[in-house]
């Protein structure tokens, strides 16, 4: 009877329940945990503040742990068979059907209704399916990696660095960029490791408290200010002292904050990138200009390229136009 962490309820505490060990489907796993992590997530899972979660529900989505029993067989991406005794970790997303329109035609799989993710949309009516625990069920199809090397140093990246290793993809970091993190968790240090390691001239932080401000400096930030100190007319002031008056080439905001979206933007020289990976969870909304902090900062470059590529077909299509049959453009390109 494994002992597991369970989260009954929004803003109810978190219990210990003991659960039956699981019968072991074909090709599934159980997996003594020997590491799992406290995420931000987690915390807002506990205030209730992610829709669709399946409570009672037992929280951590990145677990480290050795293969304890297994039925069938188990295949790392290389082909390897795992055996018992084998220290794993496992990707936390499971279940993407790759059939339907959101996995196959819009390439977003984030957005697959079959999508289920362990320790925050499997619940305890699911089986034992979060890192809170003795042992984790892992399904079949669940994709396992191998560790070799020392747990706690993996899991000392935390699913924080995938998400700032999306971050920095998603941000195009380039050779000699000036990189914006907003927030020093533990997003924000990976995000700041990460885009120094992708070629970033240098990385500026506006996060709190101080001490993970330190951190941050320690992870390679070359100068860091504190949020809760400085007003934004400041913090703008801050950035455009340190980039010739233009403003970040990226901006990563990481802080759970709806306002940090709007500073991002600002914070931002014109024809900049802006990611968001702070808003997994919901805080709430938040207001902007779309003139003064959208178009005008992030330009109508693509937009005049659109132009003048409109400009070379429309001669041959004036006849949609005059005709009002613009709805037959469509056919007639293919
Ligand atoms: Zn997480
Ligand atoms: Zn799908």
């Amino acid at each position: 009877m494994p002992l597991v962490a369970v989260i009954p309820k929004p803003n109810a505490p978190v219990e210990l329940r003991e659960v039956p060990t699981p019968e072991l489907e074909t090709d599934s796993a159980l997996l003594a945990v020997e590491l799992s992590e406290v995420c931000g997530t987690d915390v807002y899972l506990q205030q209730g503040r992610l829709q669709g979660v399946p409570y009672p529900l037992v929280p951590g989505h990145v677990s480290v742990g050795r293969l304890s029993k297994i039925r069938g067989t188990l295949r790392d991406v290389e082909g390897q068979v795992f055996r018992e005794g084998d220290r794993v970790t496992f990707l936390d997303v499971h279940h993407t059907c790759n059939a339907c329109w959101f996995c196959l035609v819009a390439k977003a799989t984030t957005r697959c209704p079959e999508r289920k993710v362990y320790g925050i949309t499997y619940g305890l009516d699911d089986g034992l399916c979060g890192g809170w625990a003795e042992q984790i069920y892992l399904k079949p199809g669940t994709l396992c990696i191998k560790l070799n090397g020392d747990p706690e140093t993996f899991m000392a990246g935390g699913c924080a660095l995938p998400t700032a290793l999306h971050a920095v993809e998603r941000g195009d970091i380039a050779i000699g960029d000036t990189v914006l993190v907003l927030g020093s968790g533990p997003v924000g240090i990976n995000a700041i490791i990460l885009s120094l390691m992708r070629g970033a001239l240098r990385v500026l932080c506006i996060g709190a408290p101080a001490l993970r401000l330190t951190a941050a400096a320690e992870a390679g930030a070359g100068e860091v200010l504190n949020f809760a100190e400085h007003n934004e007319r400041e913090k703008t002031e801050w950035i455009l002292e340190r980039t010739n008056g233009r403003g970040a080439d990226v901006t990563i905001e990481a802080t759970g904050a709806p306002d940090a979206v709007v500073q991002a933007m600002r914070f931002t020289r014109d024809a900049g990138r802006v990611v968001i990976v702070g808003q997994y969870t919901d805080h709430g909304p938040t207001a902007f200009n779309p003139h003064l902090d959208l178009n005008k900062r992030h330009p109508p470059g693509r937009a005049r390229l659109l132009g003048l590529r409109l400009l070379t077909f429309l001669p041959q299509r004036a006849a949609h136009f005059r005709s009002g049959s613009i709805g037959a453009m469509g056919r007639a390109q293919e």
